[in-house]
């Protein structure tokens, strides 16, 4: 049997053809993944396949994500691919982040470096496959602004038409300027990102739109390529944590899926443990899983934080998430806006940078660590979501002391680089230095 989606929901688990456009389960209304049941694999030949591959100049094989393809098997033609060489994203030592995150040693997955500058990429080029394996003429989002970027360019390299639905006035001008550069028809909808899902979910049905939000199960299967990709990197050898953020944990479910099948198919030999980071102010996932029942969970009405990319109040992969960090013995630590700050400026300070939600596993690293949670010796993979540049309006309030809430709170930030307004005379500016 190849590829089927199936109910996540453990009552349920009813299964549909992979080619049926749905969304959530027809049954019960709960989220849906790809499965491969019959899915058996040589782990030994296949790492030596996918190192092989890296010198291959074939986009398929160039491509981090689908050089993988044997575990994201859902396509039956691969001619649907359009590849951007998404993925290939380095693991990078960061002995100073490490050492301000009470840690011996920190490594980085950078994900901003994509072509479109966020792991969106990974799973974009998933889901764009299946809309054209589906015939599907438009696809559509809404996003708090990485989503849209990255959609827009894959269906305008792929030749379908984009639209993305975006919340009125809260969004980076680094992320719609791409948006807007690949042809995206944009719509500024006053309402915040929940209000918005429920209204392109109803529009997407009645207009024929293929709907790549999170939701998406094969976009999930894309991101997944994230963690196979860090793991072919590190030699197959298993960190103790992957830190990574939390919006609409969607990657949180990615990253569970992958190691489950990971270590099912004989890849690895034991689970790292997930930490999640959420913004204090969009926070839902960390209240619900200080006492996780079924039911319990109660979505943040006015979700607040300057980590756009995670003001998320009602976040739609908790179910899978809930699954995948107690799989994982793992746990979800939540942050400030001052120490996602911080902790961003930090990073910046590697010559690494990243866009600020990606600065909330730095921020919950150290916190976990000064909590005796996360030992200083433990082998720690932190993930950085974005690329510094996503959103500059917010380096630029940092470091010249202007960064403040939506509710006009100031953030005092402790590594601020303000610029210095020097006179047009050398010696002034030679005594500005400390070189008199
Ligand atoms: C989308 C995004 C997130 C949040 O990921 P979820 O899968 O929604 O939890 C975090 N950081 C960046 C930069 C993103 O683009
Ligand atoms: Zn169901």
């Amino acid at each position: 049997m190849p590829a089927l989606l199936a109910c996540f929901e453990a009552e349920c688990r009813a299964t549909y053809p992979i080619t049926e456009v749905i969304y959530s389960c027809p049954r019960c209304g709960g989220l849906l993944e790809v499965v491969y049941p019959d899915l058996a694999l040589d782990a030994a030949e296949l790492k030596r396949t996918w190192r092989q591959r890296r010198m291959d100049n074939r986009p398929l094989e160039q491509s981090g994500v689908w050089r993988y393809r044997e575990l994201i098997g859902f396509l039956d033609d691969y001619r649907q691919v359009v590849s951007l060489r998404e993925g290939n994203t380095p693991l990078l030592d960061a002995p100073r982040a490490a050492g301000y995150g009470g840690l011996r040693r920190l490594t980085f997955k950078h994900q901003g470096f994509n072509p479109t500058g966020s792991f969106k990429d990974n799973g974009m080029t998933c889901g764009v496959a299946q809309a054209r394996r589906l015939g599907m003429r438009r696809v559509a989002c809404v996003s708090t602004g990485n989503t849209s970027a990255s959609m827009t360019a894959y269906a305008a390299a792929a030749g379908l038409q984009p639209v993305i639905f975006i919340p009125h006035g809260n969004i980076s001008y680094g992320k719609l300027a791409q948006a807007l550069e690949y042809g995206a028809q944009t719509l500024q909808v006053e309402a915040n990102f929940d209000q918005i899902l429920a209204l392109v979910r109803q529009l997407a049905d009645r207009l024929g739109i293929y709907l790549l939000n999170s939701i998406n199960p094969f976009r999930i299967e894309g991101q997944k390529s994230i963690i196979i990709e860090m793991m072919d990197q590190r030699d197959w050898a298993p960190p103790d944590w992957i830190a990574l953020p939390g919006g609409n944990l969607g990657n949180t479910s990615a990253f569970g899926k992958a190691l489950r099948e990971l270590r099912v198919q004989g890849f690895i030999d034991r689970m790292p443990r997930l930490a999640v980071i959420q913004a204090e102010g969009a926070a839902p996932f960390y209240d619900f899983m200080r006492h996780p029942r079924p039911g319990a969970f109660q979505p943040v009405t006015a979700p607040d934080t300057l980590a756009t990319a995670i003001r998320i109040g009602d976040p739609v992969s908790w179910p899978k998430a809930w699954r995948e960090v107690a799989d994982s013995g793992g746990l979800v630590e939540k942050v400030t806006e001052r120490e996602i700050a911080d902790a961003k400026a930090q990073i910046g300070l590697c010559g690494i940078g990243c866009e600020p939600a990606s600065a909330a596993t730095l921020a919950g690293i150290r916190k976990l660590t000064a909590a005796g949670v996360i030992k200083r010796d433990d082998d720690v993979v932190a993930v950085l979501t974005g690329n510094l540049l996503k959103d500059p309006d917010y380096v630029y309030r940092y470091h010249t002391g202007q960064l403040a809430t939506a509710a006009g709170v100031r953030i005092e930030g402790k590594y601020q680089n303000c610029p210095i307004v020097a006179p047009n005379d050398p010696d002034r500016i030679a005594a500005l230095l400390g070189n008199t």
